[in-house]
């Protein structure tokens, strides 16, 4: 098969459009020939290498994939050759207490396609025969690559952590992201109210379109003092972090006593401070979040299916230009999922 793949860490030009052995399933997995491979963040810090994380060369990234069943596993019942599938990113061992009480993300062996193991960046991929999930009519490849990751993610962290509810002040850093344009759609359908940080006028406008109910222009605009004029004084109630070191310090001074600071990552840095008087005087509770469980991105799938939520498609490239979709994506002048058609 052809695919992209690294063989050491480095910038875009170390992903290289080659050759690489077709991969073979196991006794439960799935062969998926893979229609388009949305991009993540993920893929950047696994190019460029993380401290502590050890990357099996050579590597091929992608974690959202959709794509058509080749071949299934013989004693397989469920799933036929030709059926159209969106990709669960997430593997846990299924087996563990984690596992089947639905926090496969708590797994000890939890491992996301496309990081832990080979992904999407490739003509083909093996899948566990539980991971694949039947793509939505409605949706085509490239939407369908793009949502399981960011939304499952969303989703864990609004509902699943930090139970948004009605009237709850929400506020989503980096709206035209991949998590912050799910967020803003979930903590929507919540019934909250939606500040929006987003670069720019047009970002802004794509955020209101999405449900926002204020955006903020974070390269104009003091997101703190606004939060606060926005809320008279008060503060909002929920913040949803993924931004890290640049934001973190005000994102913990815009909650309201009782606020719930939920993250899910720390694309400019994890080395933030915060100031516990904050922490403790005003009752707050940060939550991590990672992934999401099998059962949550199934809650995701049933959303999409009655159209209530809608996925942003940034721009389309072949598999071959995967660095220049990387690129674009680490220039962050995109609103939305950059997706590799293959
Ligand atoms: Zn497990």
């Amino acid at each position: 098969m052809k695919a992209v793949r690294f063989h050491r860490h480095g910038g875009p030009e170390v992903l290289k459009y080659e050759d690489a052995p077709d991969p073979k399933p196991g006794s439960d997995e799935a062969l998926v020939r893979v229609k388009a491979c949305a991009l993540n963040h993920l893929d950047i810090w696994a190019r460029n290498g993380l401290p502590n994380v050890a990357i099996r060369m050579p590597h091929i990234s992608g974690s959202d994939i959709a794509g058509v069943v080749e071949a299934v596993p013989p004693e397989e019942t469920g799933l036929r050759r030709g059926d159209e599938v969106i990709v669960n990113p997430g593997v846990g061992c299924g087996r563990c207490d984690r596992c089947l009480s639905g926090r496969d993300d708590q797994c000890a062996d939890y491992r996301i396609i496309g990081y832990g193991m080979d992904g999407g960046y490739a003509e083909l991929v093996t899948v566990k025969r539980t991971h694949l999930i039947t793509k939505p009519a409605r949706m085509t490849f490239e939407e369908a690559a793009s949502f399981p990751l960011v939304f499952e993610t969303a989703y864990h962290m609004l509902v699943t952590k930090a139970r948004v509810g009605p009237g709850d002040a929400v506020l989503v850093l980096a709206a035209n992201s991949g998590v912050g344009i799910a967020a803003v759609q979930i903590a929507k359908l919540l019934g909250a109210k939606v500040f929006a940080t987003a670069g720019g006028t047009e970002k802004a406008e794509g955020a209101r379109r999405l449900g926002a109910d204020y955006t903020i222009d974070h390269y104009k605009q003091n997101v703190l003092e606004e939060v606060k004029k926005l809320t008279g004084n008060r503060g909002v109630d929920v913040v949803v972090e993924h931004v890290g070191k640049a934001t973190w310090e005000w994102s913990v001074k815009a909650l309201a006593k009782g606020g719930r600071l939920v993250t899910c990552g720390a694309t400019t840095g994890a080395d933030a401070v915060t100031d516990l008087r904050y922490i403790f005087s005003r009752e707050l509770t940060v939550y991590g979040s990672y992934m999401a469980g099998l059962g949550e991105l199934l809650e995701v799938v049933k959303l999409f299916e009655q159209g209530r939520l809608k996925t942003v498609v940034d721009s389309v490239f072949s598999l071959e230009k995967a660095g220049e979709a990387q690129t674009r994506m680490e220039k962050s002048t995109h609103f939305g999922k950059i997706v590799l058609k293959v």
